[in-house]
């Protein structure tokens, strides 16, 4: 058997890589958010792994230690990780959240196999992740995607569109409509703030969205200012994997 051979056939979690230097860089990581979390007198921040273009076998190291959450941008990298991962107990408790673009055609596979989307931004795709997730299923927790820099060039829901696309979202019964999500530009100083006051607007107009505690702000770059904004979920990758190639 040659070199190329016995990687194929050790593909599921047992790729080689520096794993007491993974976990060092999550550990610091948690220590980040726990600091930011103090300065900003809050608790609740959760750590969302951005696990895209990186080895499952650092999703099942990371697993093990207690993380939770993980991210997921490509559709079928992340399907290939969901399956290798269901048969891992140690990994079996993941929460998988999509956190890529949507295509209209592979909305069941997103039905079908995630916790979590953030990248909601039209109504189309919500009526179809709707119909797509299974009865067996408890509802999909959604986040909409949203455009704060108002942007043409950007993806996520414009401000003035977020009224009808919320209230579109939450009639659809297998659809749990938990917040916004942003990617902001650097030089809008100012979204974190932006967003969080929006979120709290929806929150007191929509006494009936009895789910709405998300607010996913915050990446590798800008976690501590996305807290200090009020930001309840931080996606981090690089920071935790390092550089994506
Ligand atoms: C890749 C990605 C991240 C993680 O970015 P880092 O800078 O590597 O921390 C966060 N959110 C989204 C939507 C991403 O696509």
């Amino acid at each position: 058997m040659d070199a190329k051979h016995v990687d194929k056939n050790e593909s599921s979690t047992k790729v080689s890589f520096d794993s007491k230097g993974l976990i060092e860089r999550w550990q610091q990581t948690l220590g980040q958010i726990k600091d930011a979390c103090e300065s900003s007198q809050t608790d609740n921040v959760t750590l969302l792994a951005v696990s895209k273009t990186k080895p499952v076998s650092m999703i099942a190291a990371l697993a093990e230690q207690g993380q939770q959450h993980f991210g997921e941008n490509y559709l079928q990298e992340a399907l290939e990780k969901i399956e290798v991962l269901k048969n891992d107990t140690k990994a079996s408790e993941v929460v998988w959240h999509y956190i890529g673009s949507i295509q209209r055609n592979k909305t069941r596979d997103i039905a079908e196999n995630f916790d979590w989307v953030q990248t909601l931004e039209r109504d189309i795709i919500a009526k179809r992740l709707n119909e797509q997730r299974p009865e067996s299923m408890t509802p999909l927790n959604v986040l909409i995607q949203l455009n704060i820099d108002n942007e043409d060039s950007k993806s996520g829901c414009l401000p003035s569109e977020l009224p009808k696309l919320i209230a579109s979202i939450k009639d659809y019964k297998r659809l749990c409509l938990r917040g916004l999500m942003i990617i902001p530009s650097k030089a809008d100083t100012d979204a974190f703030v932006r967003t969080q006051k929006l979120f709290n607007e929806i929150k007191d107009a929509h006494s009936e969205l009895i789910a709405w505690d998300t607010l996913s702000m915050g990446m590798s770059g800008d976690m501590a200012e996305a807290i200090a904004g009020g930001s309840t979920t931080v996606r981090v990758g690089t920071a935790i994997f390092g550089a994506r190639d």
